[in-house]
């Protein structure tokens, strides 16, 4: 097993919420509620989990584009919390990452060729000459057109715009990137294109992936591992191959189970959830699913369980099984 890039522990971030404009009482959207998580060197962690669990957040936190109110985010041993100016700096170009929306994360009025070599010039790596042939190699890897680099964004389609994203991304020779939603704005057509673009950039460079969906069969096709994130909480964390045969938690195994498969011949019952997914502003006590879990005891609404190790090598947060 690879060693780890990236650990997790205890991570916690809450919003502050104010009822009203006249309340002095505060409201907190617990966004990230005890999160511990392993990002092993050269692979992709799948991150999967409905709109709103905290998946953006929790990606936000080890970017340290946030700052978490409680826990630890390791980078290569090293806690990142504590760091100052040059150690932060530093690790500002090994953690990159890639929007859901390209377009709005592009400066419109910046040739795009200025956009791609922008990371180079912030950190003083390169300029004149150099940076224009580094701009140059970048568009190449990400199948662009060199001569493309004098357009503007809006020049460009969704697909053409993600790419750029990615050069951006890829021009500082990051460790870990974080690809949050990355093709979820794009036409299936083009999704397949970008998505396998970063899986042979990840075995060209030796990257490592964050890489944040809620689409259960993309997550199934680029990851070695997947967590599935339930209101701020990771439920379950295992293996690809394990997690799509064998899950255990039935969150995830309602997730998965309304997952269209390619298989025909894979007889997966439908479990339908009741309810809706409960606010993380007041979530539910013990076990935050037992609202909407068909398996509840008396113990789930009372106790949260820690995630334990199984014997099919994942680990789950469930009483009932
Ligand atoms: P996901 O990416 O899984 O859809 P997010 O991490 O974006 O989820 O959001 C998790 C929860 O935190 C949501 O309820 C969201 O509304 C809330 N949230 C996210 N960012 C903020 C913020 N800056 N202020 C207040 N609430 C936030
Ligand atoms: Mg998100």
């Amino acid at each position: 097993m690879n060693e780890a890039l990236v650990a997790v522990k205890g991570l916690k971030k809450y919003y502050p919420i104010r009822r009203g404009f006249f309340s002095k009482s505060t409201d907190w959207v617990k966004a990230v509620d005890g999160v511990d998580l392993i990002i092993r060197k050269g692979e992709t962690l799948g991150l999967v989990g409905e709109s709103g669990c905290g998946k953006s957040t929790l990606g936000r936190l080890i970017l340290r584009l946030e700052y978490p109110d409680e826990g630890v985010v390791q980078f290569e041993g090293r806690n990142i919390l504590e760091f100052h100016d040059d150690e932060l700096r530093q690790i500002r170009r090994e953690i990159q990452i890639i929007f859901q929306d390209p377009y709005s994360s592009l400066n419109p009025r910046r040739r795009v060729g200025s956009i791609i070599g922008e990371p180079l010039t912030i950190h003083g790596i390169a300029k004149g000459k150099d940076l224009e042939d580094r701009v140059i190699q970048l568009m190449e890897v990400v199948g662009l057109r060199p001569d493309q680099r004098f357009l503007y964004p809006h020049q460009f389609s969704g697909g053409q715009r993600q790419r750029i994203g990615i050069a951006r991304a890829l021009a500082l020779q990051p460790k870990l990137v974080i690809a949050d939603e990355p093709v979820s704005s794009l036409d299936v057509s083009i999704q397949a294109q970008i998505v396998n673009l970063l899986l042979s950039l990840q075995s060209e460079f030796g990257l490592t992936y964050l890489f944040i969906s809620h689409d259960l069969n993309l997550i199934e096709y680029v990851s070695d591992w997947v967590a599935v994130m339930y209101l701020g909480k990771i439920v379950e964390w295992a293996t690809q191959e394990v997690i799509y045969e064998d899950s255990i938690h039935p969150y995830s195994e309602a997730l998965f189970s309304a997952n269209p498969t390619t298989d025909p011949l894979a007889k997966r019952k439908r479990i339908l959830l009741e309810g809706d997914v409960p606010s993380p502003l007041n979530p539910p006590s013990g076990c935050r699913f037992h609202t909407r879990c068909p398996l509840r005891m008396n113990i789930c609404e009372r106790e949260e369980p820690p995630l334990t190790p199984r014997p099919n090598g994942s680990l789950v947060a469930c009483h009932a099984r």
